[in-house]
């Protein structure tokens, strides 16, 4: 995965921001480590939440036109975002962070069993039942175990549907947990710095841009956001040499 970054370090140094534009690596931890041309080495980390990224990924590999990886991808980000709101809701509930991870770790290979856990606490916050869409799971079942490669059209139809979802839960769950939103961010983030170097310099950045919780509103369709995440996609290649 990619991230634009400038060294916080320089900008520090000489009191302005730096212009020099670093497109940095990034994997499963969700940290860059960058250097830019005066040696500084630092870490830039991404307040985003796996869902958030694995969004991206998707839609990076839709338009590289990896209809398949695009599938699977979206389906894999779906299941994580039950996960962000098994979180939230459970901050909500006031339950502890460890007990919440030793319990989690009995459900983190079946991903039956945490929309089973999301069903019951969704129940309990909001009332209701959560109506699980099962063409999503059919389809998903398709790509990921049978390897069907789809189409473009059939990838956004099906990220339409995933997208939805998470934005209409993530509505919700902004109107009546939103503190607990920012409590899950900054748990993750700081669960990220304690794995880095001491004495690395760090800095914060939202992170992904096709969704982010970071933004007081989200894009509502699935077509909406990939046409914004193309626009500023090019925008910053664009700018990018103007920088240089
Ligand atoms: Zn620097």
């Amino acid at each position: 995965m990619k991230i634009f970054a400038t060294c916080m370090e320089c900008q520090k140094e000489l009191g302005l921001p730096s212009f020099e534009p670093i497109i940095a690596d990034y994997y499963e931890e969700p940290v860059a480590i960058i250097e830019c041309s005066r040696g500084h080495k630092s870490a830039f980390m991404l307040q985003s939440q796996k869902f958030e990224i694995l969004l991206e990924s998707a839609a990076n590999a839709l338009l590289e036109g990896y209809t398949l990886e695009a599938a699977s991808t979206l389906s894999s980000a779906y299941e994580r975002f039950f996960e962000f709101a098994i979180n939230v809701l459970c901050s909500k509930q006031n339950v502890n962070e460890e007990e919440l991870k030793r319990t989690f770790k009995y459900v983190s290979k079946q991903s039956e069993r945490q929309i089973g856990a999301f069903l019951f606490l969704y129940l309990f916050e909001f009332g209701e039942t959560y109506e699980i869409n099962k063409k999503l799971i059919e389809f998903r079942n398709k790509v990921v175990h049978k390897g069907y490669i789809p189409t473009p059209k059939e990838v956004e139809s099906f990220g339409d549907r995933v997208y939805l979802e998470i934005f209409a839960i993530t509505q919700k769950l902004k109107e009546k947990c939103n503190e607990d939103i920012q409590k899950v961010i900054t748990a993750s983030l700081l669960e990220r710095s304690q794995k880095l170097p001491t004495d690395m310099p760090r800095a914060t950045s939202t992170g992904t841009m096709f969704f982010s919780l970071s933004q007081a509103e989200q894009k509502s369709s699935f077509t909406e956001a990939m046409l914004s995440y193309k626009v500023a996609q090019k925008m910053f290649l664009e700018a990018v040499p103007y920088m240089n």
